[in-house]
């Protein structure tokens, strides 16, 4: 999705959506202001029933935003970075750095999503009771009272306990506590979404070719659930690789002690201090103190005409800390590796649990050790 169109920042988490949620917000806004509102709310101008429309759809949007609102903040309170809130078509997507560490972190992220839509839902339920059954209030009560039923609706869907759904990765992550395999919490989890993809397109496609009246909720039924067979499929993929990497750490692929960089020196100078054989394609920078001050990369090297390397100092050409991801050589290494991924530059620094910089690491690292840990253990799993 390369059309996101900013909305701003929400505790300090960028919201952005695509293009398909206007398209969806008009469909909306037209269904209720000419289907809906005239015949279970008569009595007011046509005016008045678009204005309760455009109501009905922001207030739709804004419980998604509450949704992942909840998945994003919970995310933070874990420790892990959120690039930001999305919302499309299908809903919405909190964007997370990397994937949870541990199952207990893994459930509390997933379960607060379906709790937020199931808050909301009340709120507006309670909102609707409230007010007053004649007049405009009437009309709002009824707004109020459909969404509170749609965000019930959310949340009971959402809990349905099949991948990628909130409900999957609750699964997923109880039965990662229980056997101590997250792969093993994902192979079911996924196989659970398969199985319900499947049921909905066979569901859908029933309505469809009944040919009445209910064939765009056929449709709609049929789009979501190849959806979710997609994404189970997805998932089901990633689990070998999931498994493998099962307990590895950052220190097994990284590589140690790259040759080092120094801010003063010269690319050139640098250059010539390599040994020939040398294979690491990302190298620390220490400035004159011995602090490290940025990481520099082969590929930044190559892209530089050579003719200026004599001259241009490596300070130029490195990438300062502040753009580059820094992971410690202790923690798990698959979501380390989706952090670097997902930075600035696809490669960061490995620093020791004291802090000291001792190797750096890509995103290819995942794969080096997965292919090492297939060919070492070929009877494992
Ligand atoms: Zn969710």
């Amino acid at each position: 999705m390369g059309r996101d169109i900013p909305l701003g920042r929400i505790a300090g988490i960028k919201v952005t959506m695509d293009v398909t949620v206007l398209l969806l917000a008009a469909f909306y806004t037209v269904a209720l202001a000419v289907n809906r509102f005239p015949i279970e709310s008569p009595g007011h101008s046509d005016t008045t029933y678009w204005i309760a429309g455009v109501g009905g759809a922001l207030l739709f949007f804004l419980s998604l935003l509450v949704h992942e609102l909840g998945h994003a903040l919970v995310a933070r309170d874990e420790g892990i970075g959120v690039r930001g809130i999305s919302l499309w078509l299908l809903g919405g997507v909190a964007k997370l750095e990397s994937s949870p560490t541990t199952a207990r972190s893994e459930f509390r992220i997933a379960v607060v999503g379906p709790l937020s839509s199931l808050a909301c839902g009340i709120v507006l339920l309670c909102g609707a009771y409230a007010l007053p059954d004649f007049g405009t209030a009437a009309l709002v009560g009824n707004l109020f009272a459909l969404l509170g039923r749609i965000n019930l609706l959310l949340a009971a869907f959402n809990l349905i306990p099949a991948a990628p759904l909130d409900g999957g990765t609750v699964l997923s992550s109880m039965i990662w506590k229980r056997t101590g395999s997250q792969a093993t919490g994902m192979k079911w989890a996924a196989w659970a979404g398969i199985v319900v993809g499947a049921s909905m397109i066979w569901w859908g496609w029933g309505w469809v070719s009944d040919g009445d009246t209910a064939a765009i909720n056929g449709w709609s039924l049929i789009l979501v659930g190849a959806f979710i067979l997609f994404a189970a499929f997805r998932s089901l993929k990633a689990q070998p690789l999931v498994a493998l990497l099962d307990g590895v750490t950052v220190a097994e692929g990284m590589v140690l002690h790259p040759p080092v960089a120094r801010t003063f020196d010269s690319v050139g100078t640098f250059l010539r201090s390599l040994d020939p054989s040398e294979t690491a394609q990302a190298y620390p920078v220490i400035d004159d103190r011995g602090h490290a001050s940025g990481l520099l990369t082969a590929s930044a090297i190559r892209a530089t005409d050579s003719n200026l390397w004599e001259k241009l100092p490596v300070q130029a050409l490195a990438f300062p800390l502040d753009r580059v991801t820094v992971v410690r050589s202790d923690e798990p290494l698959l979501p380390a590796a989706q952090r670097v991924d997902g930075g600035d530059i696809r490669d960061g620094l490995v620093v020791s649990p004291d802090g000291e910089v001792i190797g750096t690491i890509d995103s290819r690292s995942v794969y080096r050790v997965a292919e090492r840990r297939r060919l070492t253990a070929p009877t494992a799993r």
